[in-house]
């Protein structure tokens, strides 16, 4: 086979990037635009030892698990992989990489995997259900400001403001932006000459409160005539959503991280809430907060349940943020440490837990690897109950897990965004004295290739 030739192929598979995958004659294809499911007449694009990129050319029989895209650009846009797939078949397959990814990367048995594996827990719509958009500003064709959302694996900007699974309003929003933009002739970013003021829009929706902070990332300190953008953002306030905070992030770098370290209040208090469960949050423009509200109530409620608090424990949560997941089990129990690296995030856990009478819960700025063996050495005698662990995608770090297995907590609650990561690190716990006993993973991001996961770790007795 050459670049260029043609050839028929079934698709069998999806990879984690979204790419449909097909063998032929033992040579491995990866094909975008395809299901599984999918027979294609396929055009070779680029070719290595074992495998090769090809395009679709003709789609000679779609697989039965289409559906129509509710998106314009998801072609186009890098955001989500599985627009064409049906819901179901969505959900199937993530359940199957959560499944596949401890069997093969966690080396769990396939016994064990079947009784404690859970149901996938979905959405009713699994449509706007993001409650954060980062949108980035570029010259578009005729030199005048777009907005939109970076193709796949690049950061050429494909205009379009009304992404369906954002926020209704957010198109709205980025119009009135655009607007701004053009009237006084702010000019949007360039990545290459590092020139141009506007980067992106940070959109973040509260559903408690019904309202929005906007906060502007500008290759500079100042946004001139910013107080007309806000008359005018004011002027297209809706009941669902009033503008509650406007700030201006200020981020010179030339690197591909969003937001800059300096910000400051244009309007409002800087920050918004938000409510999950009976607890009320505080967001900053830095901290994290989970993108699906819905989802997220499951998925603490997943940990919560896999904790099971009686009321008398002592708790660490690693990787904490701004304390969401600690603050829902202080009610449950006596003592609730958390852990997070970024200081924001920590200002926001201690005011969150004094906001809602929460005096159980304290919190540490700093890594978990280096803060939880710190506060282990100080305080050798005190028997930690359950330690519950949310990394980001890379997982934990092992100097934590080795931690985490000398403090021998009865449960280990793992909530993880990445299942390979999440199964690496179950691999670690089951030969170091844990057993896996729970697993139900939830689909906190339908329509990409994204799924969490709510593992419980039991700690095996000793005979
Ligand atoms: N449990 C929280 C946050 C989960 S996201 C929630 O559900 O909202 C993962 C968090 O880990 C982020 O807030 C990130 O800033 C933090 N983090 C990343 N590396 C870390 C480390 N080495 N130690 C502690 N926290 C870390």
């Amino acid at each position: 086979m050459r670049k260029n030739d043609e050839f028929e192929l079934e698709i069998t598979a999806l990879s984690d990037e979204g790419l449909g995958i097909g063998k032929l004659d033992g040579f491995v294809w990866f094909v975008k635009g395809t299901l599984p499911g999918d027979t294609a007449l396929c055009l070779a694009m680029k070719l290595k030892k074992n495998y090769g990129f090809a395009r679709v050319k003709t789609l000679l029989k779609p697989s039965p698990e289409r559906v129509t895209p509710r998106c314009a650009v998801e072609q186009r846009c890098g955001g989500c992989q599985l627009q064409a797939l049906s819901y179901e078949a969505e959900l199937r397959f993530k359940a199957n990489k959560v499944r596949e990814d401890l069997l093969r990367i966690g080396e769990v048995p396939a016994e064990r995997l079947d009784a404690v594996t859970e149901a996938i827990v979905g959405m009713e719509e699994p449509s706007r259900y993001r409650n954060k958009a980062q949108v980035p500003f570029a010259a578009g064709e005729d030199g005048r400001p777009v907005a939109g959302f970076y193709a796949a694996r690049s950061h050429r900007v494909i205009p379009w403001l009304d992404c369906d699974i954002g926020a209704k309003e957010n198109a709205r929003i980025l119009e009135v932006l655009l607007a701004f933009t053009e009237r006084f002739g702010i000019a949007p970013y360039d990545e290459e000459s590092g020139r141009g003021l506007l980067r992106h829009a940070l959109i973040r929706k509260s559903r408690a409160t019904k309202s929005y902070m906007l906060c502007l990332i500008v290759n500079g300190k100042e946004l001139p005539h910013w107080e007309a953008l806000l008359q005018a953002l004011q002027a297209a306030d809706s009941e669902d959503a009033r503008l509650e905070t406007l700030v201006l992030n200020t981020n010179t770098r030339r690197d591909n991280v969003i937001l800059g370290d300096t910000v400051r209040t244009l309007y409002g208090r800087g920050y918004i809430e938000d409510s999950i469960g009976d607890i009320r949050f505080r967001i900053s423009p830095h901290s994290f907060y989970q993108v699906n509200p819905v989802q997220t109530e499951a998925m603490y409620g997943a940990a919560l349940e896999f904790a099971a608090l009686g009321g008398n424990e002592t708790v660490w949560d690693l990787y904490c943020g701004i304390g969401t997941i600690s603050l829902f089990l202080a009610q449950q129990a006596k003592k609730v440490y958390g852990v997070e690296i970024v200081p924001a995030a920590i200002r926001d856990a201690k005011e969150n837990a004094k906001r809602n009478g929460i005096a159980n819960a304290e919190f540490f700025t700093g890594a978990a690897e280096e803060v939880l063996p710190a506060w282990q050495r100080e305080h050798p005698a005190q028997y930690i109950d359950v330690i519950t662990v949310d990394p980001p995608r890379k997982g934990c770090d092992e100097t934590a897990l080795r931690t985490m297995v000398e403090l021998a907590p009865k449960r280990i609650v793992y909530v993880s965004c990445n299942p390979s990561t999440l199964a690496r690190d179950i691999k670690y716990l089951r030969a170091n004295g844990y057993e896996l006993t729970r697993v139900r993973p939830v689909d906190n991001f339908p329509r990409t290739m994204h799924v969490e996961t709510v593992c419980l770790m039991s700690r095996v007795e000793e005979k």
